[in-house]
């Protein structure tokens, strides 16, 4: 039996890109067993509204999901306990670092910055810190980001791998992240560790999303070896681009299922456009 699943956040309408992508899971699933669930944990960015709209145009499109969908953010006891484990196996530890010391303390060990989002690989600043620092910067510090000692981690789990049905046998490299943040003060959860708990607590059998996440599931296959969750098998599918071969983006209104339809077009319509 496949199980799997479409993720969106609800940062923006749907976009053709989307929609290629829902296709492309719901295809992949047997009857009943392809799950929506929708990824609003970090309240700045994600809106109700946006969600509702995600419902709205899946339905259009024709896709059908079991009720009820899991909503991220009505599970947070879920990652809070997952975290708890981490933490209780000594793999979690509180940073104090702005973007701006991140950036200065790479920079001086020599690193660039990341290509994709102009970002620097977190050094290590906060991991040594001497215990009553910490303490004393945990009381007094509004900003805290938890990350996860990957170096910590990868001994305890060993070498690990997992299986992509576009690209094969792949040995995952978590250390090329850094120690990657797993919550924060104002957002108790990251990504990496939500979709990790979720997928094994919805029984994913095969998890399917575009490529830009694609280097993402080294950390989500540490995190399952971590906390006991079982590898589902992956499909990582190239991006859907316009007729320019840009990427279809959440600004362009343009492409949104939302203005599409407004304008006329019908599901048949959408499929014809993105494949
Ligand atoms: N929520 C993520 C997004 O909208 C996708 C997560 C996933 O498929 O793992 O980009």
């Amino acid at each position: 039996m496949t199980v799997t699943r479409f993720a969106p956040s609800p940062t923006g309408y749907l976009h053709l890109g989307h929609a290629w992508s829902a296709l492309f899971a719901h295809r992949a699933a047997q009857d009943g067993n392809f799950l929506l669930r929708i990824e609003d944990i970090d309240p700045v960015r994600c809106r109700p509204a946006f969600t509702a709209a995600i419902f709205d145009d899946l339905r259009w499109l024709g896709l059908t999901w079991p009720e009820p969908v899991r909503i991220q953010s009505q599970h947070m006891a879920d990652y809070a306990a997952a975290l708890d484990a981490l933490r209780g196996m000594g793999l979690l530890y509180p940073c104090f670092c702005t973007r701006r010391e991140i950036e200065v303390e790479a920079r001086r060990a020599g690193a660039a910055p990341h290509a994709e989002d102009g970002g620097f690989i977190y050094p290590g600043t906060c991991r040594a810190l001497p215990a009553a620092e910490r303490a004393a910067r945990l009381a007094e510090s509004a900003q805290v980001n938890w990350r996860l000692d990957i170096g910590a981690a990868m001994k305890r789990t060993g070498a690990l791998s997992w299986h992509d049905r576009a690209k094969g046998h792949i040995v995952a490299r978590p250390d090329l992240f850094g120690d990657v943040v797993l919550a924060r003060k104002d957002v108790p959860a990251s990504y990496h560790l939500c979709v990790t708990v979720d997928d094994h607590l919805q029984g994913v059998t095969l998890v399917t999303r575009g490529e830009d996440l694609f280097a993402s599931t080294d950390i989500h296959r540490l995190l399952q070896a971590l906390l006991g969750c079982g590898t589902p098998d992956y499909h990582h599918h190239p991006l859907r681009t316009d007729a320019a071969g840009r990427r279809y983006a959440k600004r362009d209104q343009s492409v949104t299922l939302r203005a599409l339809r407004d304008a006329g077009k019908t599901p048949e319509d959408i499929e014809a456009m993105i494949t």
